[in-house]
């Protein structure tokens, strides 16, 4: 069985990318942290994209469930290859850096950062061993241009650039692509309470983005044809430059 795992799979950019691993034939694995209803939903339209899928639930930013839940997965499912990882799960707690707690900053960096080195650490050894990955990191126009507001942000998505860039030298003779998506406004839950509109005329093409928009180029990383990029970072802005 191939399979694609989706952190954060259960809504927003997530689930659109779920859905178009389903289409590519891949087994889906839904990760979410807590919204089981909204990791069903995903299930049931990657099914009803003609592919299969599972749940697998686990706090990406939590080491120790990370490597119950996915290396247990991993464990029990020899035959099977991770072929394609996306590292999608991300939360912010936007403050001015004036009153940013530590637990703001701390939260922030633990699930971009180290959900990136906590995931990806279970699953990378496999495909170097299988001398084929395809490794989807998402980041943000924050981490490239920096966003006042997002010091936290900014700096966990500007880490995982570097991540990406380095762990791409360290795997590309193997076979392993390690890519990096960087949107601009994408409507889903975590820009829902943004002013949209006012946001938008600041955007060339007048709009906030869709999630289904991000996963196309997910999916275009995550194909075989797309085995001559590796370190690089796509933005998908409608225009809004860094
Ligand atoms: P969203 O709608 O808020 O969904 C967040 C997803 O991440 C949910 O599936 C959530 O699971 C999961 N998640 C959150 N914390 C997690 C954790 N600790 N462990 C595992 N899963 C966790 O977010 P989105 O807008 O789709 O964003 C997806 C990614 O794109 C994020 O990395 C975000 O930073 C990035 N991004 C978004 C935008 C944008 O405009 N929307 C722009 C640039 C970059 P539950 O459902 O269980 O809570």
């Amino acid at each position: 069985m191939k399979c694609a795992l989706v952190t954060g799979g259960s809504r927003g950019i997530g689930r659109a990318v779920c859905i178009k691993m389903a289409s590519a034939g891949y087994h889906v694995l839904i990760n979410y942290k807590g919204n089981e209803a909204a990791a069903r939903e995903t299930l049931e339209a990657v099914q009803a994209a003609g592919s299969t899928g599972e749940l697998l639930a686990f706090n990406v930013g939590d080491a120790a469930e990370v490597q119950q839940v996915l290396g247990g997965w991993v464990e029990q499912h020899k035959e099977d290859q991770i072929e394609v990882l996306v590292n999608n799960a991300g939360i912010r707690e936007d403050s001015l850096m004036f009153w940013m707690n530590e637990g703001q900053w701390s939260n922030v960096l633990n699930i971009s950062l180290n959900g990136f080195f906590n995931v990806t650490k279970q699953v990378i050894n496999s495909m170097l061993m299988k001398r084929y990955g395809r490794i989807i990191n998402m980041v943000s126009l924050s981490g490239i241009k920096g966003l006042p507001g997002q010091t936290n942000y900014s700096a966990a998505k500007a880490g995982v650039i570097g991540a990406t860039k380095a762990l791409a030298q360290e795997v590309a003779k193997r076979g392993v692509t390690v890519n990096a998506i960087a949107p601009g406004f994408i409507r889903t839950d975590m820009t829902a309470e943004l002013n949209e509109k006012e946001l938008a005329a600041q955007v060339p093409m007048n709009r906030f983005g869709t999630p289904e928009e991000v996963a196309e180029t997910v999916a275009f990383l995550a194909s075989k044809g797309a085995g001559y990029i590796t370190g690089e970072v796509i933005n998908i802005n409608g225009g809004l430059h860094t």
